[in-house]
């Protein structure tokens, strides 16, 4: 058997996307966005931080600049100070100890120099040359401009830039000396009282030197908290260092102050940068597990609503195709079959499945069906087929073969293996297979048409004694026209009560051949075929419930003609259609009412399958209508399945023995031991026996033997119209008199 696989890959594809890649990407590029705003905001800070620190390098070494100036007006702006470098010979120990060594040790110049009004060095030292010539030749250079520039000042008496807190004016400069970038600073030596006279222009000066590498980086490094804080000459600045220039007045570079630079973003960044991966990847985790679900969801809906499509097309019990999905299958191969095909419809159907069902019950009859499935599916095996369930105990199948022989072969197979009895339960069961072919003709596309052709086949195949199967031929179609015909002209005739009449069989004691009642027989005189028998049309008007109006009509019928027949007993025939109607025993009631007859001389013959009604109607209506003193026969006894143990159960009054056992009576194998064992069974319980069929004195006689109340035949009566039976019970009368 052969199921198109649905495509989903491309659906599969698109939810994955929606429900994964989509929601997983958007937050991944939110928390990528975040984190660039991240890295680009600390960059901002980390700019202005590192501009911030280049001004404050700058400033440093300006007020150093200063700063060193003011230092030197400590001593330099000092009438002792001048008098002591104008004195004739100068006292060098003195000037050493407050303008020379002092300066170094108490504020870390690293050199002092003084230099008289005819520029000669009065004194001097530089850090690490002690010889003042010597020294004072590695800073003659720069300080040389300063020196004619602080004397020209002098000169004037330009004194720009002095105040409260700066006594006197000087020079200063940033330069490199011996390629270390230092500060030198020029003060005129000057009296602090004004007492002391100079010539302006004429001043000593002193001049202060500060290395700019070294102690002084430490310092600053310590005091403003620089990381590696270091001169570089020009072009050697490593690559992440920041940098702030030193410049000459001249506006030389002279080198540059480096450092490492702080960057107060980055280090955000940095110490944040866990947290954030980490909040980044509980975000993430968060929508995976979110898109998780949601995929689950979604598989969840798509595998319900396979299984919802599944259910739909397929049969819950049996896991078979349903018929639905059955014809959409044949249609399919229909439409693409190749002409050398043969495509055949098969109509199955269960003999006698309804008798398990009754009997054994319905755990025991579905586990049948299970059973039955497998063993179809098995049989028709690998051809291309498909075999459905399409109602309680009917298949359906499609085969596809070369030629009508194969599925003759392949109907037979299921046939036989169908009979092959089955254990359900620990019982074993055996039941049969009835099967209809419609093969379909070239170019027939209609797969309806096919199906109907294969029902009416398994019809033919059940009428011809079931067990078999039947190959649709047209004169098949022409039986159903004219059943279609029968149903169309019943229902008029069911309008038109003309048609219809009832004839009446005597039933007599078997004792003295007294009459002891009628049966009722149901006649229908067809305006153009003439007298139908009961047993063609009686099937057709239970399949279309024509039945319940017609038997109204009949029992309304046979209780007025009763009503004439005093101390007769009227038997009825109701089928199962009837008597699981609601308002069956109602509706009997109202016309006994209505026509005036007492219910006890009614007998209501029903037969076993009334009985397998699972609504309970009809066991109400029986129990109703025997209260009101109607009485129940039980209809061919002994033909129907189990009728022994059903007995048990059953509320009738009389059983009728079938007249297939009475006609096997003087024959080999006949049936007397078991029309005894019928009757014995009856009066054990208390029910009264007719039988039926009656033909010959012979049969009469063994009946008579074996104890049989009442009989019924041909021999005796044959059914006859009510006037009949009114000149019957006259003459009986009569001779009753005479
Ligand atoms: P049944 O209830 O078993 O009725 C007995 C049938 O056997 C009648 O056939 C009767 O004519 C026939 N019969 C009686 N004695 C002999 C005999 O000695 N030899 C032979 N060969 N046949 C004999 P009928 O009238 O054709 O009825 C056939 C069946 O139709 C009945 O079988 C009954 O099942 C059904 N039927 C008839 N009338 C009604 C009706 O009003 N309502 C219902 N529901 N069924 C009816
Ligand atoms: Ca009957
Ligand atoms: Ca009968």
């Amino acid at each position: 058997m052969h199921f198109d696989k649905e495509r989903s890959m491309p659906a599969g594809q698109l939810r994955f996307i929606l429900n994964f890649a989509i929601p997983l990407a958007l937050a991944a590029g939110l928390s990528l966005a975040l984190y660039l705003t991240l890295i680009w905001s600390a960059r901002q800070s980390d700019q202005l931080a590192q501009q911030r620190q280049t001004q404050l390098v700058t400033l440093i070494v300006s007020n150093m600049q200063a700063g060193i100036a003011h230092d030197q007006e400590s001593s330099s702006v000092w009438d002792d100070a001048v008098r002591a470098v104008t004195h004739q010979t100068p006292d060098r120990e003195w000037l050493n100890n407050n303008l020379g060594r002092w300066m170094q040790t108490y504020f870390q110049h690293d050199g002092a120099f003084i230099v008289s009004p005819h520029n000669t060095l009065l004194l001097g030292f530089l850090d690490g040359e002690i010889d003042q010539d010597l020294s004072y030749a590695r800073i003659a250079g720069p300080v040389q401009p300063l020196l004619a520039k602080l004397r020209a000042r002098l000169k004037e008496k330009d004194d720009t830039g002095v105040d409260d807190h700066v006594l006197s004016i000087g020079e200063s400069d940033i330069t490199s000396i011996d390629d270390r970038p230092a500060i030198i600073s020029l003060k005129p030596i000057i009296s602090d009282s004004g007492d002391v006279e100079q010539v302006p222009g004429r001043e000593f000066i002193h001049i202060a030197v500060r290395f700019l590498d070294g102690s002084f980086l430490d310092a600053i490094g310590r005091d403003y908290l620089f990381e590696n804080l270091q001169f570089a000459r020009v072009g050697e600045t490593g690559e992440i260092q920041s940098r702030a220039e030193l410049r000459a007045l001249s506006g030389a570079l002279i080198g540059y102050l480096t450092w490492t630079p702080f960057r107060p973003g980055t280090a955000v960044l940095n110490s944040a940068t866990p947290t954030l991966a980490g909040i980044a990847v509980s975000l993430l985790a968060l929508m995976g597990l979110l898109a998780a679900l949601a995929w689950r969801r979604s598989a969840h809906l798509i595998r319900s609503r396979r299984q919802l499509e599944h259910m739909a097309h397929s049969d819950a019990l049996t896991n078979l195709p349903n018929r639905a999905r059955f014809s959409s299958y044949l249609a399919g191969v229909l439409a693409k079959r190749q002409s050398t095909d043969l495509v055949a419809v098969l109509y199955l159907d269960l003999d006698r499945f309804k008798d398990v069902n009754d009997t054994l019950g319905h755990p025991v009859g579905d586990a049948l069906l299970v059973e039955v499935a497998c063993r179809l599916k098995e049989t028709m095996g690998k051809t291309a087929a498909m075999v459905a369930r399409v109602g309680g105990d009917e298949f359906t199948a499609a085969v596809q073969a070369a030629d009508s022989e194969t599925i003759e072969r392949m109907c037979d197979a299921l046939v036989t293996a169908i009979r092959r009895p089955f254990v359900i339960h620990g019982h074993p069961i055996t039941i049969g297979l009835s099967a209809g072919v419609a093969i379909a003709e070239e170019g027939c596309k209609d797969a309806r048409e096919l199906t109907r052709k294969a029902d009416i086949a398994l019809y033919h195949a059940k009428a011809a004694g079931r067990n078999r199967f039947a190959i649709f031929g047209s004169h098949m179609d022409e039986l159903v026209r004219a059943r279609r015909e029968m149903e169309r002209d019943l229902r008029l005739a069911v309008q038109d009560i003309q048609q219809i009449s009832v004839h009446y069989q005597p039933v007599f004691s078997v004792e003295c051949q007294e009459l002891r009642g009628v049966e009722a027989l149901v006649r229908w005189r067809h305006p153009q075929k003439g007298v139908m028998p009961p047993d063609v049309f009686i099937p057709v008007a239970e399949e279309t419930r024509l039945i319940e109006p017609l038997g109204e009509i009949v029992l309304r019928e046979a209780c007025r003609a009763a009503v004439e027949w005093p101390g007769l007993t009227l038997a009825v025939n109701a089928s199962a259609i009837e008597l699981r109607s609601e308002t069956y025993s109602v509706r009997v009631l109202s016309i006994l009412n209505a026509v005036g007859l007492d219910p006890a001389r009614l007998e209501i013959e029903i037969t076993e399958s009334a009985l397998a009604d699972t609504s309970g109607h009809c066991e109400r209506n029986i129990a109703a209508l025997r209260a009101i003193g109607v009485r129940f026969a039980l209809d061919d006894f002994g033909t129907g399945f189990s009728s022994f143990g059903r007995l048990q159960r059953l509320d009738v009054d009389r059983i009728k023995i079938d007249k297939c056992f009475v006609d096997g009576f003087g024959k080999p194998g006949g049936n007397e031991e078991i029309v005894r064992a019928m009757i014995n069974l009856a009066q054990a319980k208390g029910l009264r026996t007719t039988a039926e069929g009656i033909e010959t004195p012979e049969q009469s006689d063994v009946l008579k033997r074996l104890g049989c109340d009442e009989v019924q035949g041909y021999l005796l009566a044959r059914p006859m119209p009510a006037e009949a039976i009114n000149a019957m019970l006259a003459r009986d009368r009569d001779a009753g008199r005479g």
